[in-house]
C-alpha cells in the first residue's frame, strides 16, 4: 500500500490548501456540542435516530443512509465491501487520493483514466475502460483537485452501462455546485452518492459523512463498519447542523461570491486556472511551484501543490474563503510575482 501523509502541522494560519470550511461551523453546533452532558458521553453512540434524520432531510428512507467516519470511512468501507482479487476499481484522473489508497489496501487493481489537458471529465474513455471485473467506479463530482464536473446525464450513462459496479457519485463539494443526482439514491441499484459534512458544514474535525443508496447494496456496507465510528460528539453537531439551513446558505453565498471575484482578479494577474464548480481552484504556478508555495506559506496563507497528481506538474490548488480571505489571497499572489518569484 502506498502511504498517506497529508501535509498537516503549523496550520493556524489561512488555510486555503485542505477545501476546508474557513469561516467555523454554525454556531448551533457549538451549542449542541455545549450541551452534552456526562451521561451522553458514557454511553455507546447511536448513530440510528441522526441516520433517520439524515435520510429525512435528503427525502430517502432511513436504511438507504449510513452515517460514515467522514466519507474516507464511507470510501474504505466500499472497497472492503465490494472489491476483491481479480476485481477493478475504476477511476478519471487526477481524482481524491484516498479511492486508490483504500483500493490499494484490498487485492483489486485501480485502473486509471487519465483526464485531458482540460481537465474535463473523460466521459468516453471511462466508458471504454469499463470491463466484467470493474466492480467500483469512483467519481468525485465536483472533482478534485480540478473543480470539473461530470454530468447527470453521464452518469445515467455509467450506471447502465456497468451493472455489475457499485458507482459512487462522490458529492463532497456539492454545495458549491448545486447539481446532486441525491434523488436517484435508492432507485438505482448500483448508484451510492456520498456526502461529506467537512466542507461547507465546517466539521472537517468531527469526522462525518454518509452514503446513500439502495438497502441492497447498503446492508454489504454495513457489515463492515464499525457499529461506533461516527462518536456522540459528532452525532448531536450533525443534528444541530442539519436544521439550520440559513447558516449553510450564507456560507455557500459567501464563498461563491468570493469565488466569482478571485477568479476575476487571477484573470487579471494572468494566471491560468481551471473552470471551478468547487470551493477551490487548480492554478497553473508553472516550474516555481514549490517556491510559491513556500513564499505563500511566508505571507501567512497555505496554499496545496498538487504537481504530483497525474497530469498536475506545476499546478497549484488554491481554496475559497471569504471574500476578505481571497483579497489577502490575491494580493499575496501577486506580490509574489511582482518580486520575481523569491520566497517572502
Ligand atoms: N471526497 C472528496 C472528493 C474530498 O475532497 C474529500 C476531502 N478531502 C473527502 C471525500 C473526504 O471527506 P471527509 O472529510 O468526510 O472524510
Amino acid at each position: 500500500m502506498p502511504e498517506y501523509h497529508p501535509p498537516l502541522g503549523n496550520r493556524s494560519i489561512l488555510r486555503l490548501d485542505f477545501n476546508e470550511n474557513t469561516l467555523g461551523c454554525s454556531p448551533a453546533v457549538i451549542r449542541a456540542i455545549q450541551s452534552l452532558t456526562a451521561e451522553e458521553l458514557t454511553r455507546y453512540p447511536e448513530r440510528g435516530p441522526v441516520e433517520e434524520l439524515a435520510a429525512h432531510h435528503l427525502g430517502l428512507k432511513p436504511e438507504q443512509v449510513i452515517l460514515t467516519n467522514g466519507v474516507d470511512e464511507a470510501i474504505h468501507i466500499l472497497c472492503q465491501a465490494f472489491l476483491d482479487a481479480g476485481d477493478e476499481l475504476l477511476l478519471p484522473v487526477p481524482t481524491y487520493t484516498m479511492y486508490e489508497i483504500y483500493a490499494s489496501s484490498t487485492d483489486a487493481q485501480v485502473v486509471r483514466v487519465q483526464a485531458d489537458a482540460d481537465f474535463a471529465f473523460p466521459f468516453e474513455r471511462l466508458l471504454a475502460a469499463i470491463t466484467p471485473r470493474t466492480k467500483i467506479i469512483a467519481i468525485a463530482n465536483p472533482n478534485s483537485p480540478t473543480g470539473s464536473v461530470c454530468t447527470r446525464e453521464q452518469i445515467l450513462q455509467i450506471v447502465q452501462v456497468a451493472p455489475q459496479a457499485v458507482v459512487l457519485v462522490d458529492e463532497a463539494y456539492f454545495h458549491f455546485h448545486g447539481e446532486t443526482v441525491m434523488d436517484l439514491a435508492g432507485k438505482i441499484p448500483n448508484l451510492i452518492v456520498a456526502r461529506t459534512f467537512s466542507k461547507a458544514y465546517g466539521l472537517a474535525g468531527l469526522r462525518i459523512g454518509l452514503l446513500a443508496g439502495p438497502e441492497s447494496l447498503l446492508r454489504w456496507t454495513r457489515r463492515v463498519l464499525s457499529p461506533y465510528s461516527v462518536n456522540s460528539v459528532a452525532l448531536a453537531a450533525l443534528t444541530a447542523a442539519l436544521k439550520d439551513h440559513s447558516y449553510l446558505d450564507w456560507y455557500v453565498a459567501e464563498i461563491k461570491g468570493a469565488r466569482a471575484r478571485f477568479l476575476d482578479d487571477l484573470t487579471r494577474i494572468g494566471l491560468h486556472f481551471w473552470p471551478t464548480e468547487a470551493n477551490f481552484v487548480l492554478v497553473r504556478i508553472g516550474a516555481r511551484h514549490k517556491e510559491f508555495c513556500a513564499a505563500m506559506r511566508g505571507r501567512g496563507i497555505l496554499v496545496r501543490d498538487r504537481s504530483a497528481d497525474p497530469g498536475c506538474d506545476g499546478l497549484v490548488r488554491v481554496t475559497i474563503g471569504s471574500r476578505g480571505q481571497m483579497e489577502q489571497a490575491a494580493a499575496a499572489i501577486s506580490e509574489f510575482l511582482r518580486s520575481g518569484g523569491q520566497s517572502a
